[in-house]
């Protein structure tokens, strides 16, 4: 595997490559755990090279929010990374991202960028779509692959590539959990036993609203009222939206008539976790 710090030695490795190789690409901001390795390995089953980039985007976190405390450790990424057979690593600098004077930013406008995370976080998507269209540009990846673990990144995503026309197939992978049902996250490392013990929640609620779905319960009203009930027998945890969307689109429904996204964050003590269930 090679580790590639700057854009220069990126041209050069990429023109090494040749363009009749098909090249998948899997951003991540490190800290990695199984949920990106299956990204990685997704990767490697559908393309000729793999990037990896890791990159703990400035953009992305407004003032105040965990910039500096994200979990880093590059070499423990780069082993795992490496293991899992990825050919070529970018971890730059946030300098060779966005050099001196950069002020340029890609934004997917409306609803679907304003509604849950962007309600608490009203920066965020346009730091991620910015940071994701420099990305596919330096990198120019026939195929890239995000974790339904972030299903408003994904739809965002999706429609900046729709809305732009970028010439690159998106795969979305499945989410993984842990063995009790917890979403993987580089930011669970922060949550004390107690916490961790509590934000099982999370899944466990968006797993019991699925099951009344599925005994014929299709009003939003409802579900989403189980699930808040759910996670409030928790008392550390803090809801910062519960929210059931049109799949697709975002767009709020009143009745789920088509596969719809059950959405959930909450925090525990300065830690903030995302899950959600496809209803369908
Ligand atoms: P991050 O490093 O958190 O920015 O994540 C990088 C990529 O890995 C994103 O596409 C995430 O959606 C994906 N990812 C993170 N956690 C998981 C998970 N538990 N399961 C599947 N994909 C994940």
């Amino acid at each position: 595997m090679k580790i590639i710090k700057t854009i220069s030695e990126l041209k050069i490795a990429l023109e090494e490559i040749g363009r009749d190789k098909s090249i998948g690409f899997v951003p991540t901001m490190g800290y990695l755990h199984d949920g990106h390795l299956s990204l990685i390995n997704e990767a490697r089953s559908q393309n000729d090279f793999t990037v990896v980039s890791i990159f703990v985007n400035p953009t992305q976190f407004a003032p105040g929010e965990d910039l500096d405390a994200y979990p880093r450790d590059f070499d423990r990424d780069s082993r795992l990374a490496a293991a899992a057979g990825t050919d070529l690593l970018f971890f730059p600098d946030p300098g060779e991202i966005y050099p001196a004077g950069a002020s340029t930013f890609v934004e997917v406008a409306g609803e679907i960028t304003k509604k849950l995370c962007g309600q608490s976080r009203p920066t965020h998507f346009k730091g991620v779509t910015t940071v994701v269209n420099i990305l596919f540009n330096l990198i120019q990846p026939n195929r890239a692959y995000f974790g339904q673990k972030d299903a408003q990144q994904v739809a965002v995503i999706k429609k900046m590539v729709r809305d732009l026309h970028l010439p690159i197939q998106l795969t979305v992978c499945p989410i993984v959990r842990e063995a009790d049902g917890l979403a993987m996250s580089s930011r669970n490392v922060f949550l004390t036993p107690e916490e961790r013990n509590q934000a099982l929640v999370l899944s466990q609620s968006l797993a019991a609203a699925k099951v009344l779905h599925e005994s014929g319960e299709g009003r939003v009203k409802t579900l989403k009222d189980q699930i808040i009930g759910q996670i409030s027998t928790m008392p550390l945890a803090v809801i910062d939206y519960v929210d059931i969307l049109d799949f697709e689109t975002l767009a709020d429904i009143e009745t789920i008539t088509a596969p719809a996204l059950a959405a959930v964050a909450v925090r525990f003590g300065s830690t903030r976790l995302i899950d959600n269930i496809i209803l369908d």
